[in-house]
């Protein structure tokens, strides 16, 4: 998905990758490191010399951060341009996409707020992208309005991370009206039932994040790990009034999703054998659909097959067109990972 950019076209879709450090176990235990990233030539290598196995591949990407990298050094250098496009009016969508423990979470939501409401350094993109929105604003002194989604993806079917209920909807009772997407005619799809809030503050923000993720962490463990099998979608709409020069007023409309993809492994594993993984109800048709299409986007093929999944509905209008999109893909420099880092680097690679 590396390195398209066709403005003529609207295709505009930035591949990197960052791979987390060994972890303190992995640490301890000398787990033989496979992966070596050049940040300067933007590069990943997988290197593994085993008597008859041997593998040497090297990828190319927009932006490769390697294991020693910050929070800070992946938005200064990745994100921040893709938010200030959202306030000149785009939709953009920032994908984090790798297998299960390699970082797609510390990613996006990183470390918890601080008391004083100040951003801690291991604060992901979400937390780094809102401040950074509302210093713009404030010191524009723009008038704006701004409201806030969070869903989470799960067997196709969606739960509203921000309902009042105590738990997701889809452990609530039946007889409530369930979330739907429906088309809106002009392009766009409309999710019936989702709580949006509407926010003044990044503070409103975090904490909105907080609840949101408190509930998804609360499904997983009654359900199973079920969050390596979901995708959580935080949405950001921003209304801003802007002056013409002829002195007449108009709204601006910018969006930003944030999207924490289910585990790939599900993907690669379900292409192998299909047949068990959709008995065990594995959710990746989104993520094989968001594949297509996003190579569909790139390859300017005529067909675009949004309408194959939730998650690509639910994305349309910010996928394809006016749009730019960013691909996040998550690795782990274990050998004990390496099938699943190939499987990552390939995904990430034929998306460019
Ligand atoms: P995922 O969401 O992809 O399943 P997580 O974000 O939960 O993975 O990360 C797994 C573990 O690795 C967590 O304990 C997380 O704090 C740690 N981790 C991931 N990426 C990094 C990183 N770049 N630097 C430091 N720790 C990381
Ligand atoms: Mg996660």
């Amino acid at each position: 998905l590396s390195g398209k950019y066709d403005k003529d076209k609207g295709v505009n879709v930035q591949v990197i990758v960052r791979c987390r450090p060994l972890s303190v176990d992995e640490t301890r235990l000398h787990t033989p490191v496979v992966i070596s990233c050049h940040e300067n030539r933007r590069e990943v290598c997988a290197v593994q010399n085993i008597a008859n196995k041997q593998i040497d591949r090297t990828f190319h990407f927009d932006k490769v951060f390697g294991p020693s990298s910050q929070q800070k050094d992946l938005y200064d250098q990745a994100v921040w341009p893709i938010v200030f496009e959202v306030l000149e009016g785009y939709n953009c969508t920032i994908f984090a996409y790798g297998q299960t423990g390699t970082g797609k979470t510390y990613t996006m939501e990183g470390g918890a707020r601080k008391k004083n409401g100040e951003i801690p350094s291991d604060a992901g993109v979400i937390p780094r992208a809102v401040k950074q929105i509302f210093d713009i604003l404030e010191a524009q002194n723009a008038e704006y309005s701004m409201k806030v989604t969070f869903l989470e993806l799960y067997n196709e079917e969606i739960t509203d991370l921000l309902a009042p209920e105590e738990y997701p909807k889809f452990i609530e009772d039946k007889s409530k009206k369930p979330i739907a997407l429906m088309e809106d005619g002009k392009g766009g799809v409309v999710v019936r039932g989702l709580e949006e809030e509407i926010v003044t503050t990044a503070n409103e923000i975090y904490k909105i994040l907080e609840k949101g993720s408190a509930k998804r962490r609360t499904a997983e463990t009654l359900l199973n790990k079920q969050s390596s099998r979901s995708h959580s979608v935080f949405s950001i709409t921003i209304h801003m009034k802007e002056g013409t020069p002829e002195g007449e007023e108009m709204i601006k409309c910018g969006k930003l999703n944030l999207v924490d993809l289910a585990g790939s492994e599900n993907i690669s594993r379900s292409g192998a054998r299909e047949g068990r993984a959709r008995e065990a109800g594995e959710i990746n048709k989104s993520l094989l659909t968001l594949g297509r299409v996003i190579n569909a986007l790139v390859e300017h093929s005529g067909h675009v097959p949004y309408r194959d999944s939730k998650l690509t509905r639910l994305l349309r209008d910010s996928l394809g067109g006016k749009t730019k999109t960013c691909i996040i893909a998550t690795i782990s420099p274990s050998i004990h990972c390496l099938e699943e880092t190939l499987n990552t680097l390939d995904y990430a690679h034929r998306a460019k």
